[in-house]
């Protein structure tokens, strides 16, 4: 007889990469198999870089959850949130403010598990395994509405994930649904790879015939994503440079090809 608890693993298909656990395989993890690997390797003779990519992504998501609790953010919705991994978005929030709320969804089996096994002792935080095109049953979800106040501000977070929606997906449409349902004082963070060096495009053919997604879109493009909400500074930039703890080089130009991959933003809703 199947154990319950490990039902999520027949939901796992080994024979090809998935983004959750290609992401894990960059930031060093153990959540991963052959064929993630073997992608990351692939990655890798195009942007040697791409563990260092995926670094800097996870710092700019540390230090913009911190940025929004600082703005008066207590709860959180993080779409396409990934495998736990260190530092996770409640964490961050819950140490500005032990009460902050955090729903993470993902549709990758493994987030379940691994998430639940992660969190199921802290009842301000839930995981809700969807699709995140689909945005009604998101925002219908009981985890969802039993968590998330939508009279109060939420931070609405796309963190590495718009990039793996293609344009047939809308994945503009998606943002505005997302953020026509929470109110004024919300927040929406975005981070996205970009479409910034040949060696980002020579990235990009790798991840579509590779893994399926993998849109590297334009600085403008990334920003027109934020249109109808007041973007905060420094705007739509490499991801050190999105208000950095430390010292950056001070000329975008200087970035190396990792450095300038992904880029990212914070935008107020009035
Ligand atoms: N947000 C985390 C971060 O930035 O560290 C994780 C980013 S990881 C690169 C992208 C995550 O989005 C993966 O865990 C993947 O399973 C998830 N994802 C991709 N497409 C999705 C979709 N349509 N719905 C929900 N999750 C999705």
């Amino acid at each position: 007889m199947t154990d319950k608890r490990d039902e999520w693993k027949s939901n796992i298909d080994t024979t090809r990469p998935s983004i959750a656990r290609a992401y894990d395989v960059v930031l060093n993890g153990k959540d991963n198999f052959d064929v993630d690997r073997a992608f990351v390797a692939e990655i890798v003779k195009v942007v040697p870089e791409i563990y260092d990519v995926a670094t800097y992504n996870r710092q700019v998501l540390g230090r913009g959850v911190r940025f929004l609790s600082g703005q008066g953010i207590t709860q959180f919705i993080d779409l396409g949130s990934g495998l736990p991994t260190v530092e996770n978005t409640h964490q961050v929030a819950q140490r500005a403010n032990p009460e902050a709320r955090v729903v993470y969804v993902d549709n990758d089996p493994m987030v379940l598990a691994h998430g639940r096994a992660l969190l199921a002792e802290n009842d301000h935080t839930a995981v809700v395994t969807s699709d995140l095109r689909d945005t009604a049953a998101i925002l219908a979800d009981p985890d969802v509405k039993r968590l998330i106040d939508f009279d109060r501000p939420v931070g609405v977070m796309l963190v590495g994930v718009l990039h793996h929606l293609h344009d047939d997906d809308d994945p503009r449409g998606i943002v505005e649904a997302y953020m026509a349902a929470v109110p004024s004082g919300s927040h929406l963070f975005i981070t996205h790879f970009c479409a910034s060096t040949q060696e980002s495009r020579d990235a990009e053919q790798k991840y579509l015939a590779l893994l399926g997604t993998g849109r590297f879109r334009t600085p403008e493009e990334i920003t027109a994503f934020f249109d109808g909400f007041e973007l905060l500074e420094p705007g739509v930039v490499p991801l050190p440079l999105w208000r950095p703890d430390g010292p950056v080089p001070e000329k975008p130009e200087k970035l190396t090809v990792g450095q300038r991959l992904m880029y990212g933003g914070i935008a107020r809703k009035h």
